[in-house]
């Protein structure tokens, strides 16, 4: 047997594909992560606990993750001749263990200042071995594809020949709608491209019943009978059933199909916004039910934190939409086409998306991607001059990277959707706020005549052996602290539930975090709670599951 594996490192989560390399590159079979393993909310977390507890501590939580998601296709290590994979430069350096500090910094001055050498991130090819990987051949090459800038990277890139944006003659946008949501817009034979943090409401997280788009979550809601709303569910094909009707204010309940939910994607977000807004559930900012929340199926519910959030990562996408169309100097209406990647990109009802502002308000068509970072991560594990293929279209693109950390026109936009989301600010003052401040206000919204949906799931292809769901990555971080008298506290006040206090016997006691669960450098309450203040979290060291006792 010879296979390959396939793997995209999003932001979110891995994704992979076995694939029977004998058998003309056939998908054996799907595993995924229900998070990233690293201690985060977001990508700037990633960087920054990478730099804080050290790349070694970083690297060896990433491989053992990887080793764990390769392990569930059940193919033996030595069968494994090759791997591939895509993500964005961040998550490629960290999988490579290779310089990150650019990419945290922004500003040429600091990088020299501090004297960091900027890696190429050209295409290229390395062993196994140099990542310490366990689950594949020692000596399987694993193919590393080019970022086009050292700031736009390898998913972008795929975004961009998965959809074809290049032989596009009309002006057009993208984006892969994630923590950290990639964008593009194609003029006039230019890309200009951004990155918005939006946070990780769009893919389920930080949502009270959020998760990421896996069998079970709730991917879309529509309109039924008697006030109900369809509730939609993904099955394990990734396909949505219509499972349910709910009353989203009173709770009834009527199943329609034999589909349990466990929780709410990034999509099922969008549509709980769109849905709420339509109906005059939500009237920002707030949810205008008795008990301040909209109903789902299986006690599920969405609150209005979790409206606060998703209003953050709206807000953030069409702040940074808008900021390539002004820094571009076109109308909106000159942009006709939008393409949508990324999991949320596919699930989501593109009409839905254009109600609460992720795609431009007016549009000809909309054209639904799938995932194209794992499409891409197999054309290059498949088709061995597929490396060439990309870095030869990375030299083409004659692109301009907008940095919305540091632009004015972003920060005036996101000011304004902020006041919009979260203190309810009327739309016309919405508008008259973006005159006062030089811009053009946002137009009517004109729907799309055609929505295309190029692929039928995010993952179109998931194999005969199925989807396998890596539920615990099996990665802890552990120590103990000198002077630590077990007292608990960081493990009570943890508000993820994924710190525990162990007692080693002799009055020593030893810390357990649950990496994938952690918020990391963002949160970092245990250490700050800690009475005896000798609580150290950069003090911390990566153990497997089975090693931790
Ligand atoms: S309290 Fe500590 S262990 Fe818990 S989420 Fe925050 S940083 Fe992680
Ligand atoms: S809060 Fe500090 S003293 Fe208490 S168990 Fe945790 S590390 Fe030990």
């Amino acid at each position: 047997m010879a296979y390959g594996v396939a793997l995209d490192l999003g932001t979110s989560g891995y994704r992979s594909h076995l694939v029977d390399l004998s058998k003309n590159g056939k998908i054996v079979s799907t595993s995924i992560t229900m998070r990233h393993p690293l201690p985060s909310a977001n990508i700037m977390d990633h960087l920054h606990f990478w730099m804080e507890n050290g790349s070694e501590v970083g690297h060896s939580i990433i491989a053992e993750t990887v080793d764990h998601l390769i392990e569930l296709h059940g193919a033996k290590p030595q069968e494994i001749e090759r791997l591939a994979v895509c993500g964005n430069p961040a998550q490629l350096s960290m999988f490579e263990n290779i310089e990150i500090r650019d990419l945290a910094f922004a500003g040429q001055s600091l990088i020299n200042r501090l004297n960091i050498k900027v890696p190429e991130r050209r295409a290229h090819v390395i062993k196994a071995e140099e990542l310490g990987l366990k689950s594949v051949k020692a000596t399987a090459d694993v193919r590393i594809p080019p970022s086009i800038r050292h700031e736009i990277g390898a998913d972008a890139l795929a975004m961009i020949i998965k959809t074809k944006l290049l032989d596009k003659k009309e002006t057009c946008m993208v984006t892969d709608y994630g923590t950290n949501a990639e964008m593009g817009l194609y003029h006039n034979g230019e890309l200009y491209t951004g990155s918005a943090a939006a946070g990780p409401a769009m893919e389920g997280q930080s949502i009270e019943f959020g998760m990421l788009a896996a069998p079970e979550a709730i991917s879309d809601l529509s309109i039924g009978p008697d006030g109900m709303w369809y509730n939609y569910v993904l099955d394990e094909h990734l396909h949505p059933r219509k499972a349910a009707l709910v009353g989203p204010r009173n709770n009834q309940v009527q199943i329609l199909e034999n589909i349990k939910a466990r929780g709410i994607t990034g999509t099922g977000v969008v549509a709980a916004v769109a849905v709420g807004l339509e109906t005059g559930i939500i009237k920002l900012p707030q949810i205008d039910t008795p008990d301040h929340v909209m109903h789902l199926m299986n006690g599920i519910s969405f609150t209005e934190h979790d409206l606060k959030e998703a209003g953050k990562a709206m807000g953030a996408i069409r702040a940074g939409h808008r900021t390539l169309i002004h820094d571009v100097g076109i109308d909106d209406a000159e942009v006709k086409t939008m393409y949508l990647a990324g999991a949320s990109g596919t699930y989501v009802d593109p009409i839905k998306a254009q109600t609460v502002g992720l795609v431009p308000r007016v549009l000809e068509r909309t054209v639904q991607a799938g995932n194209t970072s794992l499409m891409m991560a197999y054309d290059i594990l498949v088709d061995d001059n597929g490396l060439d293929h990309m870095q030869d279209v990375a030299n083409s693109i004659a692109s301009k990277h907008i940095m919305f950390a540091t632009s004015k026109v972003f920060e005036d936009h996101y000011v304004n959707e902020l006041a919009y989301w979260d203190e309810g600010m009327p739309f016309e003052m919405f508008n008259r706020m973006l005159q006062a401040g030089g811009y053009k206000p946002l137009p009517d919204i004109v729907r799309p005549k055609e929505t295309l949906r190029i692929v039928s799931s995010d993952i179109p292809v998931i194999g005969d052996r199925g989807l396998k769901t890596l539920e615990d990555v099996g990665v802890y971080l552990i120590g103990s602290f000198e002077g630590c008298i077990g007292c608990k506290k960081c493990e009570k006040d943890c508000p993820e539930r994924a710190l525990k206090v162990f007692p080693m016997g002799d009055k020593k006691f030893k810390v357990r975090i649950a990496t994938e669960f952690c918020l990391g450098t963002a949160c970092k309450k245990c250490e700050t709670v800690c009475p005896e203040s000798v609580y150290q979290f950069n003090k911390l060291a990566v153990v497997r599951r089975g090693d931790d006792q």
